[in-house]
C-alpha cells in the first residue's frame, strides 16, 4: 500500500469523524455515510463504492449482548 493511499483513507476517516461529532453542523450540511456503509476506495482506478451491511445481532461488539469492549 502507498503512503498516500493511506492519507487519503485517514483524511476521509478524519472527515466522517468531525462530521459525526458536529452532527453535520458544518456549513451546507454535508453528506456522510450512515450506519451500516461500508465504504470502499480505490485509488488506482479513482473508485468508489459504498455497500449497505446488515447489522449482526450475534456480533461480539454490536450485537444486541456486547461482551467485547473496545
Ligand atoms: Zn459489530
Amino acid at each position: 500500500m502507498l503512503g498516500a493511499v493511506a492519507g487519503a483513507a485517514g483524511a476521509m476517516a478524519a472527515s466522517e469523524a468531525v462530521k459525526w461529532i458536529t452532527q453535520k453542523r458544518v456549513a451546507g450540511g454535508g453528506r456522510g455515510l450512515s450506519m451500516g456503509t461500508l465504504f470502499s476506495l480505490h485509488l488506482l482506478y479513482m473508485d468508489t463504492h459504498a455497500i449497505q451491511v446488515a447489522r449482526n445481532p450475534h456480533c461480539p461488539v454490536c450485537g444486541d449482548r456486547p461482551h467485547v469492549r473496545v
